[in-house]
């Protein structure tokens, strides 16, 4: 215990105004990371511009003690078109935190060059060479689901998954969620 560092994690978001909000001091990373994503759902009814994590060392005067270990920044979802898709800014990995979304972009665990990108609601998965291509990916699905979302018909959610190939069963809780308004806004 004498010699073992001890470090606390502390996760805080920014506001549009330019205020920075603390969420707490932790004393691992997972918890601070949950609280983080906890806050982060809440993105669609606060004017969030940024959010990060840092790792502090105790008694360590100035900021030698500290080291940031993320950075993201809040963009428009290619999906659903709220600004709730946070980016990190150093791995390029993205998720949707907007209700009913949940659009995706992760490196592929397997394969280097690949970038995975989906949206859960419809089981949609794709495969790109780059982060640029997979955005555009999930910005086509999302004029598609705008589309069926004003046709607001079965019909319209059928002719989508046809076009993309049906990974997953199309359930009555993915057609509600289709025929949305706001999903469609
Ligand atoms: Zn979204």
């Amino acid at each position: 215990m004498a010699d073992a560092e001890r470090e606390v994690f502390v996760p805080s978001v920014e506001q549009g105004d330019g205020i920075v909000v603390g969420l707490g001091i932790f004393s691992t990373e997972k918890i601070a990371m949950s609280v983080l994503k906890d806050f982060l759902k809440r993105t669609e009814q606060m004017d969030l511009i940024s959010a990060e994590m840092t790792r502090w060392v105790i008694d360590i005067i100035g900021h030698e003690g500290s080291n940031l270990l993320f950075r993201m920044a809040n963009r428009r979802c290619p999906v659903c078109e709220r600004n709730t898709f946070w980016i990190d800014l150093v791995s390029f990995n993205a998720m949707c935190y907007g209700s009913g979304c949940g659009a995706w972009i992760e490196d592929n665990i397997h394969i280097e060059e690949i970038i995975d990108c989906g949206w859960p609601p419809l089981r949609f998965l794709h495969q790109s060479p780059t982060v640029e291509s997979a955005m555009t990916e999930l910005g086509k699905m999302g004029a598609r689901l705008k589309a069926a979302g004003q046709a607001d018909s079965d019909l319209a959610a059928k002719a989508f998954l046809e076009e993309y190939g049906e990974e997953g069963s199309l359930t009555d809780d993915v057609l509600r969620k289709m025929g949305d308004p706001k999903l469609a806004d």
